[in-house]
């Protein structure tokens, strides 16, 4: 017999650098998501476990501000939370207006088209909020579109868009409207029932600071009718919605296996969950903001320009140009060896253009506004254009020292 097969040498544990992330996600964890992650796993059918499932459903009603019967975390990314809802949702055949202002927008017209729909696409250049004038002229030409799609806040920008007026457009013409709410839940507001939205995904791993691979989505009533009266079955085995809920939600409560759970990664985000009920969203609204505010005061001092427009943007993404005659990977490079600090570079367009730099959930802190003011004027003056660090820290240090409102 040969001898097996064997990986070539020098593999052992691997040692993981403790990094400070403010990047477009993952953001930090903090402790007790940590911890939570590490308890020894139980069943996916443990009463235990199934106790804590309900749980989750109810906080993230709480977190998309919904009475949705059908709240849940889909196991896989936001990646699989926005196919869940393509998947479900169109048909062979069906248009769907969709909205591309970024990255986010560009890969739900491929969910479109992959699952056989006609994707009407409405552009905004990047950094712009879709323009809700090009929604409604999109929706006069195009009477027969099934449903309205677009990204809330697009990470690769860090644009947020006006998501109450454009599900308002796509309601009064009978179409579903479909949210990314990515880098929004926790972050700023989102407010399913009140926006009357028909179907929202969202991420773990973003402003709820838990381990990335979760998908929280939540459907309406009406959302699961249209999935209800699909002619044909759901193309996806994995994503199908009538199988997935005999799982998370069975009537009677009697469970069936579907998929073995992630069952650590469900501990984590219900621990995020509570988390996030106890701060209460409205404050963690506004620590988003405060800190943005603080980043902003200190940006401004080293002449560092945003991307988006001032009543656009995201708390929690800023997006920044990137000054002249910088090289731009060579800072993202010293921040994160000199620094232990991650902060995003530009997708598409603004590759090499733009640095992104996140404050999602526990990431959005006073000591990461600091450390991140002192290492980019630090690395910045390093590179020949010298920054006042003390007047950068002064600058948030001010936002800071303001009354609280
Ligand atoms: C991160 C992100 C996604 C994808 O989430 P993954 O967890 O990376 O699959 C989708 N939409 C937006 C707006 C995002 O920021």
């Amino acid at each position: 017999m040969n001898a097996p097969l064997v990986p070539p040498p020098g593999i052992a544990s691997c040692p993981v650098p403790r990094r400070i992330l403010m990047g477009p996600g993952p953001s930090d964890m903090p402790p007790r998501v940590v911890a939570a992650l590490g308890h020894p796993a139980i069943g996916h059918l443990d009463p235990d476990f199934v106790r804590m499932m309900e749980e989750i459903k109810l906080l993230l009603r709480y977190a998309f501000q919904t009475n949705n019967a059908l709240t849940f975390a889909v196991s896989g990314p936001g990646s699989v939370g926005m196919e869940t809802c393509f998947v479900n949702l169109v048909e062979p055949g069906d248009k769907v207006i969709v909205c591309r202002n970024g990255v986010f927008g560009g890969r739900m017209i491929e969910n479109v088209q992959r699952f056989g729909g006609t994707a009407v696409i409405v552009e905004d250049a990047w950094g712009e909020p879709v323009d809700p004038q090009k929604v409604a002229e999109a929706l006069a030409a195009h009477p027969d579109a099934r449903a309205v799609a677009f990204v809330h806040a697009e990470t690769s920008t860090g644009a947020q868009s006006d998501a109450a007026t454009l599900i308002g457009l796509a309601r009064a013409k009978g179409a579903l409207a479909i949210v990314d709410t990515v880098t929004s839940l926790g972050g700023t507001p989102v407010l399913a029932d009140a926006w009357g939205a028909d179907a929202i995904y969202s991420g773990s791993q973003k402003c709820l600071s838990c381990v990335p691979g979760l998908a929280p989505v939540t459907f309406s009533a009406r959302a699961v009718e249209r999935v209800k009266a699909r002619k044909g079955k759901v193309p996806s085995w994995f994503m199908d919605l009538g199988l997935v809920l005999e799982y998370w939600s069975a009537p009677g409560g009697k469970r069936t296996y579907h998929h073995t759970a992630p069952v650590n990664s469900l501990f984590a985000l219900h621990e995020s969950l509570v988390m996030l009920k106890d701060e209460g969203l409205e404050n963690a609204w506004a620590r988003h903001r405060l800190h943005h505010e603080a980043l902003k005061a200190g940006f401004e001092t080293l002449g560092l320009q945003f991307v988006v427009r001032e009543d656009a943007r995201l708390p929690q993404l800023n997006a920044v140009h990137v000054p002249a005659g910088i090289d731009e990977a060579g800072v993202r490079k010293q921040l994160l060896e000199k620094f232990n600090l991650e902060i995003g570079a530009g997708l598409g367009p603004l590759a090499g253009k733009v640095w992104r730099f996140g404050l999602m959930g526990y990431s959005a802190r006073r000591e990461n506004v600091e450390l991140c003011l002192r290492a980019l004027a630090d690395v910045l003056s390093g590179m020949g254009q010298a920054k006042d660090q003390r007047a950068a820290l002064a600058a948030a240090e001010s936002v800071y020292a303001r009354p609280v409102r």
